[in-house]
């Protein structure tokens, strides 16, 4: 960041224009919309200058500037729209030890004027460093369009209204009032009102899936609650770009229970949900779908007990991203009349199945957590008869910039999963539709 952006104050302070043509106006404009003192010097003046001189809204002098004109003044614009005289301009300024702005000259200018929305008190200031002036506007206009028009009364009103508030409990009662006075177009009377009837609420546990990764796969509801939250509980597989969704004040505590690091027990971590949710709004995040491998039931049993209250949103698993990326169908009509979702190891080790009817042709299973188990599935399922090619597609960091797709079989198996880092499925069963086509292709060939 070469320019540093600041809010200048302008009460009672000069800032001088050299220039008073058809550019000196535009920063005119500009420059009228604060509370300075504005003293333009040139020769001649454009009609616009001469008659906000008139109005009192400018001083005039129809000279060119000197040295001496410099003294007091906090900003100068070196504004001829005359390369020499604008360095001239320049010259002065830095005797003079005023920062100046030389017009279309970037490097000889000490500050520039960044792109402004106005909502005056509330301002955005909008910089590219002198690069892009088109971003700069396209980013203003998008702005513009989503700060009403009305802003600027409101936080003036926000202002006389901040004592009454700060009489509200701190926290979510005074929050949601300044929320629904910003955004939700309420009034404020009633607003407080309704606010101070009402007692300190309890606290809540969200229960929100994550989903596989990509943000752009959260529910409508699961962003919702992530704006909200005091707290948010998050395990190691939720990725850092759903987080940053979080509202920025939230206490942000990672429990990762997955890999080698140092993990939380489950008894702490329903400890953890029971004291935060007693008087916060928490949202435990969970990749996947709360309730599918994500020990819902552990921690719901644990807020029932000490009479929390708790609701579930559920998320995209990993499983259903896994099986888009391939373009396929979990169920096929003549193929499999049925999917099981299965672990590859439980709290007892490996995880039994019902390897006889996994072993069946055409049967289609989606393994979580299967990569450690993997020699022990093929041996189970080739041992109930399952044939030695039966596809198996590998889908790591589903739905994520690095989603990679392995196709394989019940053999190979253990040795494509070698160098598969991340999260992945097992898609017993399927095999990706450009694996069978180039299949298809090598047997035309032979
Ligand atoms: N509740 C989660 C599952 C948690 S168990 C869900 O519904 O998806 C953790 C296992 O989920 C991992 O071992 C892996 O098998 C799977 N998993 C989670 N995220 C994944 C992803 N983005 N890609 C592939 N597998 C994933």
């Amino acid at each position: 960041m070469r320019h540093f952006p600041i809010f200048l104050d302008t009460v009672d302070k000069t800032i001088v224009v050299a220039g008073a043509g058809e550019c000196a106006v535009a920063k005119l404009r500009l420059l009228l919309k604060t509370e300075a003192r504005i003293v333009v010097f040139d020769a001649d003046a454009e009609d616009q200058v001469r008659d906000w001189a008139a109005q009192g809204r400018v001083e005039l002098h129809l000279r060119d500037l000197v040295l001496a004109d410099l003294g007091g003044a906090i900003l100068v614009y070196a504004a001829y729209d005359d390369p020499e005289r604008d360095l001239g301009v320049q010259a002065l300024a830095r005797e003079a030890r005023v920062p100046a702005l030389v017009v279309d000259n970037l490097d000889a200018s000490d500050f520039i004027t960044p792109a402004i929305v106005d909502r005056d008190p509330v301002t955005v200031a909008i910089g590219t460093e002198g690069t892009a002036p088109v971003l700069a506007r396209a980013i203003k206009a998008g702005i513009e369009a989503r700060l009403p028009v009305g802003l600027g009364a409101l936080a003036r009103r926000a202002k006389a209204l901040r004592p009454a508030a700060e009489a509200l409990p701190k926290g979510r009662a005074r929050r949601d009032f300044w929320t629904r006075f910003f955004f939700g177009g309420e009034d404020a009377e009633v607003l407080l009102e309704q606010a101070k009837s009402q007692e300190a609420q309890p606290g809540h546990v969200h229960f929100v899936g994550a989903g596989p990764g990509d943000p752009e796969l959260l529910t409508l509801r699961a962003r919702k609650m992530l704006h909200e939250a005091d707290v948010v509980v998050y395990d190691r597989l939720v990725s850092p770009e759903i987080l940053e969704l979080a509202r920025r004040e939230a206490r942000l505590i990672e429990v990762g229970k997955t890999g080698f690091g140092p993990s939380w027990k489950q008894e702490d971590i329903n400890v953890l949900l029971v004291e935060e949710g007693r008087n916060n709004r928490v949202v435990r995040l969970k990749s996947g779908d709360p309730g599918v491998f994500g020990r819902l039931d552990e921690e719901v049993e644990a807020l029932d007990a000490a009479g929390v209250a708790y609701d579930v949103t559920p998320g995209i698993t990993a499983a259903s991203a896994a099986v888009a990326g391939l373009g396929l169908s979990f169920t096929r009509r003549g193929r499999n009349s049925g999917l099981r979702i299965i672990t590859g190891h439980d709290t007892k080790g490996f995880a039994e199945q019902d390897w006889r009817e996994l072993a069946r042709p055409g049967a289609v299973a989606a393994i979580y957590m299967g990569k450690k188990a993997a020699r022990f599935v093929t041996g189970r399922l080739m041992m109930h008869g399952a044939a030695p090619d039966t596809p198996v597609s590998i889908v790591e960091n589903a739905s994520r910039a690095d989603q990679r797709i392995i196709a394989s079989d019940l053999v190979t198996l253990e040795r494509s999963l070698s160098d598969v880092a991340g999260p992945a499925v097992l898609l017993l069963g399927l095999a990706p539709r450009a694996a069978a086509q180039q299949a298809n292709q090598w047997q035309e060939a032979l």
